[in-house]
């Protein structure tokens, strides 16, 4: 029984397949990938292999793209995602570059190594692939139809490991079925990854530093560097990859807000207006889409912010347990 539909062949157009119940596995050859890119582009979710994991990819432009990422995986929190590019220059559009960075890129890109840069003004992405941080993490992936993707789609591709949050990342496209069913639009199926380890995370917005172990050695970059790398990490083996500090907005946060108090700004919800809405139809997709922006938005008025009732399933969970990271006392 074949129980997926298989396209290396398409005449289907995108917005079909993106109503499909089943995941589509497409090949990596020209029209898989051409297939591959236009869901992309429309704003589905295509999982692919990469040398480290299968990642469940999606457009790193697109809000409500994005946010299916963290629905599909039903992740309790936003930590910002890593953007995939396919080359240097791409990379060069959304961080700062710098000696550093290029040392490193051009020694381990393509690679499994993330660089971690501060994020340039107008760079286009959504905020919540940031986590409403002003760095970014990008990398260039080496498998070879991660590259083609990347090429065909000519954009950055938020991807965390296509597997539900919590559970073993994926080495095979079977994997990710198996996890996420149709929650990804497509599958690009391309065998086993061989590397099975995340990429290593360089911070290299200040002094270099070491932010996760991974794919490429300590040793090897700090040859290349010529310095040793710091370590934030130390002390917090328990949750490598999470210790990005989480954007916090400067004002004080008060939450489960139904009216406004004093020279408070109100960041509503629903029927619960505010000054700005983080989505008036109570969609918790376009909320989540639009949190981060939302909240770098009422801060900067410089006044405290009042937060309206979200409610607390799906995607609503991470977007009360960022808000309630935000108004925690610091
Ligand atoms: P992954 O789950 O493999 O996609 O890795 C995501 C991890 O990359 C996050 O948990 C962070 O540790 C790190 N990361 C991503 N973006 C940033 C950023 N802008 N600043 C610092 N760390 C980041
Ligand atoms: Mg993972």
């Amino acid at each position: 029984m074949r129980r997926f539909a298989v396209l290396g062949n398409q005449n289907a157009t995108s917005q079909s397949l993106m109503s499909s119940s089943k995941p589509l596995i497409l090949r990596p050859s020209q029209d898989g990938i051409s297939c591959a890119a236009a869901l992309l582009s429309k704003g589905a979710l295509v999982a692919f292999p990469t040398e480290t994991v299968y990642g469940l990819g999606a457009d790193a432009r697109n809000g409500q793209a994005v946010a299916a990422i963290y629905e599909a995986k039903a992740r309790p929190s936003f930590n910002p995602l890593i953007v995939h590019v396919p080359d240097v220059e791409t990379a060069k559009v959304y961080g700062h570059w710098s000696e550093n960075a290029d040392l490193l890129a051009q020694t381990f890109w393509p690679g499994p190594l993330s660089l971690v840069l501060p994020l340039k003004d107008d760079h286009g992405l959504s905020g919540l692939v940031t986590a409403g941080l002003d760095s970014v993490a990008l990398r260039v992936p080496a498998h070879p139809a991660a590259r083609k993707l990347l090429m065909a789609f000519g954009g950055p591709v938020a991807a965390p490991s296509a597997n539900p949050s919590g559970r073993i990342s994926p080495t095979t496209a079977a994997h990710v079925t198996a996890g996420l069913g149709s929650k990804a639009t497509g599958i690009l199926d391309d065998g086993p990854c061989s590397v099975g380890l995340e990429s290593t995370i360089v911070g290299v917005t200040g002094a270099p530093a070491l932010l996760r172990s991974g794919g490429v050695t300590r040793e090897d970059i700090e040859a290349v560097l010529g310095v040793a790398l710091d370590d934030p990490m130390q002390g917090q083996i328990s949750a490598p990859g999470q210790l990005a500090s989480h954007y916090a907005p400067k004002a004080q946060v008060r939450l489960e807000a139904t009216n406004k108090r004093d020279d408070e700004v109100l960041l509503g919800y629903g029927p619960i207006e505010g000054d700005i809405n983080l989505s008036p139809e109570g969609d918790l997709k376009e909320a989540a889409a639009r949190l981060f922006e939302c909240l770098h938005e009422l801060d900067a008025t410089g006044r405290p912010i009042a937060v309206a009732p979200v409610p607390k399933n799906g995607l609503g969970a991470a977007i009360n347990d960022r808000l309630r990271r935000a108004a925690a006392p610091r």
